[in-house]
């Protein structure tokens, strides 16, 4: 590859910057020319390319969000929408592309290289952690530690008041932070897509902590759990014991946010320089990841097809440590 393209799509999270610097620095040290493209697909499309060099990325490491900005991009789902991205691929010599974003990302990557043949590679950048083929995403661990930490603080209030306290976290399809922001922080029960609650579990979880003397509790929600709204579930709760307390919190956009973690900067870029050397070897349509500390590369199909599964021993600990 010559001249490769750079864009960030779908979600943001922190670490898609230090993945983009990666990007920049890889192609710079081998001698590639590298565009950033901004808004992700929309960039391809409305010819918005910026060359960029190792100083266009300075300072942006420990940066959240994406300077390149993202977006949904509802054309490059049309054909018409894609033919005009290729075109200004063309005009500026493309031969490879990068996108940092998730699965929706990688479809797009992969209906992409199928209709014109444009190498691509994908990194993945989203704070859910749903994508196979990585045992991390960029953006997880940070969107993690946001999480544990507002959860830390509602605790303080909660055991000041014999409260009990709904967490929302983020995660429509995967419970990832939920799971492990709920274990981190002795959440009393934990609600996620993957699993199958019942409001009878959730009374019979409450009344095992007042016999064990818990005098507050968290519990902590997936967006994506299955029972309803967090809202219902506060309702429910205080028809089923109407002495208690209940509060709801949903902590929303800021577990997007943010500075990167040291593991997100260190993961993404890992990956940011794998993708560009993947590029180099010839490989596309794959997206790089880290499997047991390793860059590995997994096919579009997979990745977006298959999911990570909960860790039962997570959910196991998760039960038996909170009482
Ligand atoms: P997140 O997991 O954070 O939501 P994502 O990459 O899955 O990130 P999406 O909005 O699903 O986010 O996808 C990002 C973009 O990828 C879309 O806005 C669209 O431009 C492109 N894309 C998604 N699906 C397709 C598709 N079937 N065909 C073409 N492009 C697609």
């Amino acid at each position: 590859v010559k001249k490769i393209a750079v864009l960030t799509s779908g979600g943001d999270a922190p670490g898609m910057n230090a993945a983009l610097r990666a990007v920049v620095r890889t192609a710079n040290h081998y001698n590639i020319e590298c565009f950033g493209v901004r808004e992700g697909y929309n960039g391809l499309i409305h010819d918005d390319f910026t060359k960029m060099g190792p100083r266009s990325v300075k300072n942006i490491i420990g940066a959240g969000g994406t300077i390149l900005r993202s977006a949904r991009s509802l054309e490059f789902k049309t054909k018409e929408g894609r033919q005009k991205a290729y075109d200004n691929c063309l005009k500026h010599g493309i031969d490879g592309l990068v996108c940092i974003g998730g699965d929706g990302t990688f479809t797009g990557a992969k209906i992409f290289n199928e209709e014109f043949g444009i190498k691509v590679i994908g990194v993945p950048g989203t704070i859910d952690n749903d994508i196979f083929g990585t045992d991390n995403t960029i953006g997880y661990d940070t969107a993690l530690n946001t999480a544990m930490e507002a959860i830390d603080k509602i605790r303080d209030t909660a055991t000041s008041h014999n409260r009990v306290f709904f967490v929302e976290v983020m995660g429509r399809d995967a419970g990832f932070i939920a799971l492990n922001s709920g274990l981190a922080t002795g959440a009393v029960d934990i609600l996620i897509p993957e699993k199958k609650d019942s409001i009878e579990d959730l009374f019979a979880t409450f009344e095992r902590a007042e016999k064990a003397g818990k005098s507050s509790s968290i519990v902590v929600v997936a967006e994506g759990e299955k029972l309803g709204s967090i809202y219902d579930l506060a309702k429910a709760t205080k028809a089923g014991f109407p002495d208690y307390d209940i509060r709801v919190a949903i902590l929303g956009h800021i577990q997007r946010g943010g500075s990167p973690s040291c593991a997100d900067r260190v993961l993404a870029s890992r990956l940011g320089f794998g993708a560009v050397t993947g590029l180099m070897e010839g490989k596309t349509n794959v997206m790089a990841g880290l499997q047991s500390n390793t860059l590995v590369f997994t096919p579009f199909e997979e990745a977006i097809k298959k999911h990570n599964e909960i860790n039962q021993e997570l959910m196991l600990l998760s039960e038996i440590l909170a009482i």
